[in-house]
């Protein structure tokens, strides 16, 4: 469905690209996952055609999107971060525009229903988009995204400042949108890309440090599972005890404290709970434990494991 090799994209001398390649299947749901400034946004405007890359290239079913950027873009919904709706016009006004633009022959009317039924927009579709409020703007971007029904939908950051139900609401619809369609999303948020997508691309700096099916990135970081504790008692005494806990890998100090508490980083070896054996290990030599965290699930930390296992 789609094939991208080697981008590289610079802005002036700043890279923001360094050889971006994957591959997407037909009927995939795709997470693009990186933090704020990975390239996310340069990749998904090099893909949709908006602006062109250095190196590399880009195939929508077979079409290089430079090549014959009329048909490969009949292919692609896409809903940029920041759409541009008109604010001034009715949705439907906005919709039949968006037709237009795209040389949509499918019949009308009857498409402009559809998309507004899928989207849950038929009730304000007299109203002026101004007066939506975000969560209907943001859905009257993927409809617009959903005119000429192409079969794959290119979503930047979608639930970008939507509050929880209307976050909620905008996943459940891409969920279905997968049903029928390839998706790829981008997102900051890992708990998004693991609620709504198959399958997960993961971007730092300009580079794909991850690519594997969701279950796959969720085992791995239910087995690289971190640790913070607070333990009372002197560092110099907790320290050894900690360190000597089967399954701890690695245990620093940290800045922050609570009362008389110490917080510490652990590292537990894949796959071992270290809770129990922590927990006896500390109470035999009288060193209370005053509270504790997992880890592990945040963006930071997979993304922290997976460039260390790179380096590896
Ligand atoms: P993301 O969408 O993942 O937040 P972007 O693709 O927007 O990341 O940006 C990637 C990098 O390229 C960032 O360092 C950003 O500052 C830079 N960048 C993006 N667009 C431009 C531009 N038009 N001019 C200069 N630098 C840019
Ligand atoms: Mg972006």
């Amino acid at each position: 469905m789609l094939k991208v090799e080697n981008l590289v994209k610079k802005y002036g001398r700043a890279t923001a690209l360094s050889g971006i390649s994957f591959h997407v299947n037909k009927g995939e749901v795709i997470g693009f996952l990186g933090p704020n400034g990975a390239g996310k946004s340069t990749t998904m405007n090099i893909i949709t055609g908006y602006i062109s890359s250095n190196v590399g290239n880009v195939y929508i079913d077979g079409t290089e999107i430079l090549e014959n950027p009329e048909l490969a873009k009949k292919k692609i919904g896409y809903l940029p971060e920041q759409p541009p709706l008109y604010m001034e016009m009715t949705v439907l006004e906005y919709l039949n525009f968006v037709y237009e633009l795209r040389g949509c022959d499918l019949p009308r009317k009857a498409h402009l229903e559809d998309v507004c039924k899928v989207v849950k927009i038929s009730d304000v579709r007299d109203r002026v988009i101004r007066n939506l409020s975000k969560g209907y703007k943001q859905r009257v971007g993927i409809a617009s995204a959903l005119i000429g029904n192409p079969p794959l939908i290119i979503l930047d950051e979608p639930t970008i400042g939507l509050d929880p139900k209307q976050i909620i609401e905008v996943r459940n619809l891409i969920r279905a949108l997968g049903q029928s369609h390839t998706v790829i999303l981008s997102t900051h948020i890992l708990s998004e890309a693991q609620a709504v997508c198959d399958r997960m691309i993961i971007i730092d700096h300009g580079k794909i440090i991850a690519d594997g099916k969701t279950e796959e990135i969720n085992q791995f970081i239910k087995d690289n599972r971190r640790y913070k504790v607070f333990v009372s008692g002197a560092q110099s005494d907790v320290l050894p005890v900690l360190k000597k806990v089967s399954g701890v890998i690695a245990c620093e100090p940290l800045a922050e404290r609570d009362g008389d508490a110490v917080a510490y980083a652990i590292e537990a070896q894949k796959g071992i709970d270290i809770r129990k054996p922590m927990f006896h290990a500390l109470a035999e030599k009288g060193y209370p434990i005053m509270g504790l965290e997992a880890l592990g699930a945040s963006l930071e930390d997979i993304f922290i494991s997976l460039i260390d296992r790179e380096d590896a």
